[in-house]
């Protein structure tokens, strides 16, 4: 089978899960040799990046969602080390590298400070590779007729790193009703069962806009 994304001939060993198995997402799976084995590790290094070194961390965190391994959530944000708790508690997140002047806006009745988290370094073009990646690997699964009607090539040469362009991946919402689900039926029960939507939006024919909303389970 050919590899949907570099186009090799390939017999890939490994499956890849479309939503990440660090979301909670065992079912939704791409086909066997969809797509091929050097395009899954190098997809599995941005994926990792964006899941450990952006807000994903704090989120899978916070949430308690263990890893593959079914270990508590570790990654880093700049310069926080972020842990998850060793007993899955929710909104038990553990911040290592705090300074005082990090912490702003102390307000007395709760108790609480913010923190303010550096942003906009290169996990965040990891973030989006990895949420394009999500978007072409769950069209092509769930709604072919569409990948099959527009050209991916540029998205594909930027997922490949033959572009080093980069490519924004947060926008305002202008027409949320405009969004349709790409999975249907069975699938999307179940990525709903992990609070998790894939869209995507093709009104204007020359390209298509996809939209993920909360990835992660949170039960
Ligand atoms: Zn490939």
């Amino acid at each position: 089978m050919k590899c949907i994304i570099c186009d090799s001939e390939n017999t890939a060993k490994s499956i890849e899960h479309i939503v990440p198995e660090s979301f909670g997402n065992k079912k939704y799976l791409m086909e066997r040799s969809a797509i091929c084995d050097n395009c899954n590790s190098r997809f599995s290094k941005f994926e990792s990046k964006a899941l450990s070194n952006s807000i994903f961390a704090v989120e899978r965190a916070r949430l308690a969602v263990p890893t593959k391994k079914g270990k508590n959530v570790k990654g880093k944000i700049g310069k926080f080390n972020v842990e998850g708790d060793k007993e899955f508690r929710k909104q038990h997140i553990t911040l290592k590298g705090l300074e005082q002047k990090d912490l702003k806006n102390y307000g007395p009745e709760r108790g609480t400070h913010q923190i303010r988290f550096e942003s906009f370094d290169k996990s965040e073009v990891a973030t989006s590779r990895f949420l394009l990646m999500l978007g072409i690997e769950s069209i092509y699964t769930s709604k072919n007729e569409i990948y099959e009607k527009y050209d991916f090539s540029e998205l594909k040469d930027y997922l490949t790193n033959k572009s080093n362009k980069d490519w924004g991946f947060i926008t305002n919402q202008k027409n949320p009703l405009l969004f349709k689900n790409v999975t249907q039926g069975k699938m999307n029960k179940y990525l709903r069962s992990i609070n998790c939507e894939l869209k995507y939006n093709d009104e204007y024919e020359t390209f298509i806009s996809f939209q993920i909303r909360r990835c992660w389970n949170d039960n």
